[in-house]
């Protein structure tokens, strides 16, 4: 057997492709058996084929194969796509369809033409924005001015959202700057509370250090009540994930090679993230920089350190202490954790260790929430409808907390409550195993 899939009826890929497009081999695992259409949302949502996992991949197979030029048609059907990978988790033949459709779209960003503007806009976010510290902490604070100011209250309250078309409609999605934030304790290390298990070192994210600075500082402490010393390596950036997302795979490699070099020299025993989406991307490095002589081996080192926190402390046994917590909960799976990582359990054995937490599942807790990076923002119609079904599903169950493992379904289910809820509280696991130990006084360093 070479591999290939016997019930092809394509002819071969073309030769003159883009670097990155979607590959062959990758495209031939497909047997067009359908087992993954009732696992993706979109299908759920609109039942249409084109916009099914098998939909897409026929059509990435037609403009491989050069049956089809790409289009509008097929821009728009991939744009659809979450990139949740719920697909992927239900493929019984193994199709790597997270891969497929960054390559695909690679290939849409390098060969499609733009307008100015949008070049411009993608040139400042990916080059200039996501990669500078300096940049986040601007942009942090002008955010963080007009929410303090009354400015946001009188933008919200004078109605000229609503003639600023989406801009208008997503703008309450927009997180909250939280000052200070996370950028000062990059490079500091945060000593074990007790007997020492492990060095840790922390990837705290890009926008994360803006926009979830709490999130992070909770984190740094549950890990510190674990018995880790956690580093913070001073050279660390962006993971490169919406680099990826977006069809800039060459700027994501850059980013990888510089946070290589920065966790790998640091020491430490095993590299931590809290945000689902960057680590489904840094768990997936040695595919990115597959034939970079200088970074093959190295990024095969990193990704075996790197873990989720979640699956972390569920891996070393999370430490007694916490109080007792008497709170109904219940939980999403974050699809980069589920689909991306495939880890269901250690959210679920993490919450089941609070004394006092009840965990109720959450009917269709697999499917996505409509966040997926800039999805809710760029096709807010569809993440709107997807999150009013997740939210009724959230209602059944009648939790009064509502926790997940990314800070993206965090924002995103946030408006949800908002929109739908029950007063829910939302928060990421760590965020309440935080608030266990600190309830029971637990030290502090
Ligand atoms: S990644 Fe998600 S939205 Fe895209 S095809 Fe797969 S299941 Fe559907
Ligand atoms: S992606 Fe997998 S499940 Fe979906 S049609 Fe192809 S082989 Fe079947």
């Amino acid at each position: 057997m070479d591999g290939s899939n016997p019930l092809s009826t394509f002819p071969s890929v073309l030769d003159h492709r883009h670097p990155d497009a979607p590959a062959g081999v990758d495209l031939d695992k497909c047997v067009h058996c359908g087992l993954c259409l009732n696992a993706c949302p979109t299908y759920r949502e609109l039942g249409v084929e084109m916009d099914s996992p098998r939909g897409r991949i026929y059509q990435m197979v037609q403009v491989a194969t050069g049956q089809v030029e790409p289009g509008p048609s097929y821009y728009e059907h991939l744009d659809l796509c979450l990139g949740c990978r719920s697909c992927e988790s239900a493929c019984p033949s193994g199709v790597p369809y997270g891969r497929l459709i960054e390559a695909a779209r690679t290939e849409i960003v390098a060969t499609r033409p733009q307008t100015r503007s949008e070049r411009l806009l993608r040139w400042f976010i990916y080059r200039r924005l996501l990669p500078s510290r300096v940049l986040m902490k601007i942009f942090g604070a002008m955010l963080y001015l007009y929410e303090a100011s009354s400015l946001r209250r009188i933008v919200q309250g004078s109605g000229v959202l609503k003639l600023m078309g989406k801009l208008g409609r997503v703008e309450p999605l927009a997180p909250s700057a939280e000052a200070p934030f996370f950028f000062d304790n990059i490079g500091r290390v945060f000593p074990a509370i007790g007997p020492k298990r492990a060095r840790v070192a922390f990837h705290a994210g890009c926008i994360s250090n803006v926009f979830f600075a709490r999130l992070n500082e909770a984190t740094v402490r549950v890990l510190q009540h674990n018995g880790c010393e956690v580093v913070i390596p001073e050279k660390q950036c962006c993971c490169g994930a919406l680099h990826a997302h977006a069809g800039e795979r060459d700027l994501a490699r850059g980013l990888a090679r510089r946070n290589i070099d920065a966790f790998l020299t640091s020491g430490a025993d095993a590299f931590v993230t809290n945000t689902a989406g960057c680590g489904a991307t840094l768990k997936e490095y040695h595919e990115l920089l597959e034939h970079d002589p200088d970074y093959a081996a190295k990024s095969r080192l990193f990704v075996d350190q790197m873990r989720d926190v979640l699956e972390f402390l569920a891996e070393i046994g999370v430490a007694p202490g916490m109080a007792m917590m008497p709170v109904t909960v219940t939980y999403q799976d974050s699809c980069h954790l589920l689909h991306g990582q495939k880890i269901r359990n250690a959210p679920r054995v993490l919450l089941n260790a609070i004394p006092g937490v009840q965990l109720r599942e959450l009917p269709q807790s697999e499917i996505c929430c409509g966040s997926a990076g800039t999805y809710n923002v760029v096709h807010d119609e569809m993440a709107a409808a997807l999150l009013e079904t997740k939210m009724a599903n959230v209602n059944l169950t009648r939790a009064q907390i509502l926790t997940t493992a990314n800070p993206g379904c965090m924002i995103q289910l946030r408006a949800g409550v908002e929109r739908h809820g029950q007063r829910q509280r939302v928060l990421h696991v760590i965020e309440l195993l935080d608030e266990a130990y600190r309830k029971a006084g637990t030290p502090r360093s």
